[in-house]
């Protein structure tokens, strides 16, 4: 299986349009020690012809023309053409479907979400039926958390990949009402995924976790590389950023787990032994992304990477 992170970024990517925070302000004045990074994106191909998106990022576009693996080729009697195959959703966030709309033109997609998340984007967002406006254009496929799925291509040409959702957080996006909330199931608001390659070989994509469990440790040690939520450095990054006043939430209340707190990511996951680890979805406020920070170093020196775009792989 090749893996492309072809976006490293939180919400907002970095530098983020309304953000001046020190991070930001450097990086526009050409006086950062880091690279600029588009929102989270990752695709997957066993045979570098066809391939799925895990998440769809509202910087699809250009992050598909970055990539000459995703651009479509000229082939005989068509030059409408996508060697995009599909996509898998983890949860209904902006940040993780709005890219969904940049591949409206009519192309024949497979997508996977748990029955809830697709009942918010199908159901509930009407300007997404522009992906179902005729038959074999967008098929949905539901997925169960813990349960092993395989992904195909629109043709049914299965891709040797499987994979299985976690779930890891509760809460859905603040714009799904109260009533068809009520109605949905809480364990499938928010998934990390575990993707085996036909090799034998396999992936965490974690960009989202709220708290790291002994199950999760235990899964962690079962894959060779985790993409793992680098979101904050700290659970008070925003206020801090914001000032006092401000209504800015914790990192613990977005649903993201700190990199450096007591019971953050870098101390719960020290004792891990098998996989490499990466830092994924990385928000444009945290200061490990300055090269000549001392968060940096620290990151590094227990053994972490910090993902970049365009960084890929071989599992
Ligand atoms: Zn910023």
């Amino acid at each position: 299986m090749q893996v492309k992170i072809l976006g490293s970024a939180a919400g907002g990517g970095f530098p983020q349009w309304n953000c001046a925070c020190l991070n930001c302000r450097a990086l526009r004045a050409g006086k950062f020690r880091g690279k600029g990074r588009t929102q989270t994106q990752v695709a997957i191909s066993t045979d570098s012809t066809s391939w799925f998106l895990l998440g769809a990022s509202p910087d699809l576009r250009a992050q598909i023309e970055s990539t000459p693996e995703l651009r479509p080729r000229m082939s005989e009697n068509a030059t409408r053409q996508s060697p995009i195959a599909g996509v898998v959703l983890l949860n209904a966030d902006i940040d993780h479907v709005a890219g969904l709309l940049l591949l409206r033109e009519l192309q024949p997609l497979s997508a996977y979400a748990t029955e809830s998340v697709r009942r918010i984007i199908a159901e509930d967002n009407s300007m997404f039926a522009m992906l179902q406006r005729v038959p074999g254009q967008l098929t949905w496929t539901d997925f169960t958390p813990r349960k092993t799925f395989r992904l195909l291509a629109p043709s049914g040409e299965d891709s040797g990949l499987r994979c299985r959702g976690l779930s890891l957080g509760a809460h859905f996006p603040a714009y799904v009402s109260s009533r068809r909330r009520s109605e949905l199931a809480s364990g499938e608001a928010s998934l990390g995924l575990i993707v085996d390659s036909p090799s034998g070989k396999r992936l965490a994509y974690m960009p989202a976790v709220p708290q790291i469990t002994d199950e999760l440790v235990k899964e962690f040690d079962s894959v060779d590389v985790l993409l793992f939520d680098g979101t904050f450095w700290s659970d008070d990054e925003l206020r801090r950023m914001q000032g006092r006043e401000s209504n800015a939430q914790t990192a613990q209340q977005m649903g993201h787990v700190a990199v450096s707190s007591p019971d953050g990511s870098l101390a719960q996951l020290a004792q891990l032994k098998r996989p490499r680890k990466i830092y994924i979805h990385i928000n444009n406020t945290n200061p490990m992304l300055n090269e000549a920070s001392p968060e940096y170093l620290q990151v590094r020196a227990a053994g972490w990477e910090i993902a970049e775009d365009g960084w890929q792989f071989d599992l």
